[in-house]
């Protein structure tokens, strides 16, 4: 066989291209191809197998094999030469295909003839396709040049598939992204939502694979690559020096873009006849292919960036921006790589459910999402290059899962689920303005957690009588900027308005540990959570707690103002804070600014040292709340953000719920309003736990107001402490199965 050279390439690509612009029926062009693939190559054979389904790759077009054998033969993945390449998703090559390992033989192409064999896989975006091969009678090695050039052929063929030009009738592929696919991701927030996926970053689409003057390409690609570096250039003057983060983010996206060996590939790819975006485009590939291979998670990030970069160059090579004139479906589901909180904010209530491809479970997006009350399924993997703008989409929230295009019976099943939960709404939405009144007679308060002002609205809706705990720094992580005073004036009293004269208790910030704010400087901390955060930094560096208090007091504008501070350790903590905000009282007196007409100020108790602070701190607080969040992670030392030992120890431990009760008891003996905010609090059988030793109030998430509420009407609380006394003479770990029997017994 001839060597082939850069001009066989260019007349092979530029053949597909014509053949391409004549309008035939599918199978005929694919026939055509590799008529011309293996004419080209000097080959015997060049064959096309497409994945059927995730699975199954089936003979869709052949040159010199069989031609019953097309959409006969199928192989499995993994099986055979092709099922190898598909499954390694990397070239094979070999001179003696028979005795490569592996090799399977299948009578009905007749290809025992054929010794060569050069199979490369056909992928899209790090999607496979299937797998393009050429074979030969005589036993030879195919060149770099040729395997360069049959990828180059893949890579016009996966685009084209793409497009639909093959099977536009009812055939589907894998390939076509018309088949159903279950993903599996981690919960964010729970939910379910079935609507049509709405890609916040649409694909762009490439229409011109082949070049007609490849130093016009090549001029193309260098005045893109030359705007890209200037940009990111750009951005890195803009980025400041604060958030170390993005910083190296941009870095290694100048690293890239200045990178030769990636310049170097691509400008193979156009001499060999691709396009300039076609040419970006196969590298992305490649690196999206690498990337599926690679384990460790910080090379990963490093593709990523590289795929970012290559999205932004083919923005900047076809002039497509992230406006497509697509119409946003009436159900949207809003599919995304990852997003900001401030983007999420602006789509807003629009969303029926996000689903991202990476983010976590405490990231800022996550806490606008909960704060939308939007389902959220974050970790799915290859979300954005399965789906579609426009694709139907199921998003299980509760059990982390997505389906995309679902067949009828998971459609209809999903609904169902949709549907009893709806019930489960409207039985929660009866009892609204009902209180919480347990059997025995005894009342307990349900409050929210809120954030956001876009919590507000829940307030009504879910019947809780009070916001039990506004985290003040959500406002400060979402943006990335400090917020000025005014800015925050303007804030809490939009939250006091929407309030509607409902208690909300302003909790000073809460920064450090997981929440971090990208512009202000802080130390590295070898153990955060245990480190320089929350009431610590504001007594430590008092000015943005000033002017926090300085804008509660001003937004009250004269009316009630409730503020606590968190993870007070000690009770001369709580005392400085106290006389900080008296401080900042006597001052706005002076200022003539109008004065709370009743101020309450409370301690939230996170650290066991609180529980057995003097009395007089139990008499100094107004209110105290157990942020059992913090609390159950320094009681048990088990970090609340670690997999690992999260969920190791129950709420309803023993020992944890006799802690528990001896702030009660101090509570009750000082006269102090207790209350709980972790998030167990919004866990209905928790939640009677907690009543049941003597809590009598509960600050949750607006969703669980409802599901809490009804358990706690139709259960007796003596019997409750009654059980857990039991439990606790007889020594016994936990006091959860014998609850959950006991909730059994109760009549819906
Ligand atoms: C807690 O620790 O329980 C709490 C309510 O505060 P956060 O979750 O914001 O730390
Ligand atoms: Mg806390």
């Amino acid at each position: 066989m001839p060597h082939r050279t850069e001009t066989d390439s260019r007349k092979l690509l530029r053949r597909l291209r014509d053949e391409m612009s004549v309008a035939s029926p599918g199978q005929e062009r694919l026939d055509r191809i590799t008529t011309i693939t293996a004419e080209s190559m000097g080959v015997d054979v060049c064959s096309l197998y497409l994945f059927r389904d995730a699975e199954t790759l089936e003979l869709c077009a052949t040159e010199g094999l069989r031609s019953e054998a097309v959409h006969q033969t199928r192989l499995r993945l993994g099986e055979g030469l092709v099922g190898k390449v598909a499954r390694l998703a990397r070239p094979v090559n070999t001179a003696d295909a028979p005795a490569e390992p592996g090799f399977r033989y299948m009578p009905e192409t007749g290809e025992e003839v054929f010794t060569s064999f050069l199979g490369v896989p056909v992928q899209r975006l790090g999607e496979r396709l299937g797998v393009l091969v050429v074979q030969a009678k005589e036993p030879r090695l195919y060149s770099d040049d040729e395997i360069y050039g049959l990828e180059v052929v893949a890579m016009v063929i996966a685009e084209m598939t793409e497009l639909g030009v093959f099977f536009s009738d009812s055939t589907s592929y894998a390939a076509t992204h018309k088949n159903p696919a279950v993903l599996q991701g981690v919960t964010a927030q729970e939910g379910e939502a079935e609507g049509e996926v709405w890609l916040h970053e649409p694909r762009v689409v490439i229409t011109n694979l082949v070049n007609d003057d490849s130093r016009a390409e090549l001029a193309r690609l260098e005045d893109a690559v030359g705007k890209l570096r200037v940009s990111i250039d750009e951005l890195l003057a803009t980025a400041g020096t604060r958030d170390k983060e993005h910083q190296e983010v941009l870095q290694t996206y100048r690293m890239f873009a200045h990178s030769r060996g990636w310049m170097k590939r691509m400008e193979e790819d156009i001499r060999l006849g691709l396009s300039a975006e076609a040419a970006v485009e196969k590298e992305q590939s490649a690196a999206r292919a690498r990337l599926e291979r690679v384990p460790d998670a910080y090379l990963r990030d490093r593709l990523h960036d590289l795929d970012d970069l290559s999205n932004r160059l083919l923005r900047i090579l076809t002039g497509q921006g992230r406006e497509t004139g697509a119409t946003m479906p009436d159900r949207p589901i809003l599919v995304a790589r990852n997003i900001g909180p401030g983007e999420l904010l602006e789509y807003g209530r629009n969303l029926r459910g996000v689903v991202l491809e990476e983010g976590a479970v405490g990231s800022h997006a996550t806490i606008v999402a909960r704060a939308l009350a939007i389902p959220l399924v974050i970790n799915v993997p290859r979300i954005t290059t399965e789906a579609l703008t426009g694709d139907h989409i199921l998003v299980d929230g509760t059990e982390g899962m997505v389906h995309l295009r679902p067949d009828d019976s998971v459609t209809s099943a999903f609904r169902d689920k949709m549907a009893m939960q709806a019930k489960a709404q409207e039985r929660y939405a009866s009892l609204r303005d009902k209180p919480a009144k347990a059997r025995c007679g005894a009342v307990i308060q349900l409050k929210m957690n809120a954030g956001l002002m876009a919590d507000l609205p829940s307030l009504a809706s879910s019947g809780a009588e009070a916001v039990g705990l506004f985290r003040t720094e959500l406002q400060f992580l979402i943006q990335d900027r400090m917020p000025r005073r005014t800015d925050l004036v303007a804030n809490y009293a939009r939250v006091l308005d929407a309030a509607g004269g409902l208690p909300v208790h302003f909790r000073t910030l809460d920064i450090g540990s997981d929440k971090v704010m990208p512009y202000m400087n802080r130390p590295d901390e070898p153990n955060p959570a245990m480190g320089w955060r929350a009431l610590r930094v504001g007594l430590d560096k008092p000015g943005v707690l000033r002017m926090q208090l300085q804008a509660l007091i001003r937004a009250a504008k004269g009316r009630a103002l409730s503020v606590m501070f968190p993870l007070v350790a000690t009770a001369s903590e709580f005392s400085r804070a106290r006389s900080m905000l008296m401080r900042e009282i006597d001052r706005e007196a002076r200022l003539g600014h109008a004065l709370p007409e009743r101020l309450e100020t409370g301690a939230m108790l996170e650290t066991p040292s609180l529980a057995f602070a003097p009395k007089s701190f139990y008499e100094e607080v107004d209110f105290i709340s157990i942020g059992g969040n913090d609390l159950k992670q320094f009681f048990f030392a088990a970090d609340r953000e670690n997999e690992l030992v999260r969920k190791r120890y129950d709420t309803l431990n023993v020992s944890f719920l006799t802690f528990l009760q001896v702030i009660v008891d101090r509570c009750y003996e000082t006269e102090t309003a207790l209350s709980f905010c972790g998030e167990d609090a919004g866990r209905p059988v928790d939640a009677l736990a907690l009543a049941g030793i003597g809590i009598g109030a509960l600050s949750m998430r607006p969703a669980s107001v409802g599901p809490v509420k009804s358990l706690i009407r139709r259960a007796n609380l003596n019997e409750v402490s009654e059980l857990i006394a039991r439990v606790q003479t007889r020594g016994l770990e936990t006091a959860r199965p014998a609850l959950l029997d006991y909730v059994a017994t109760l009549v819906e």
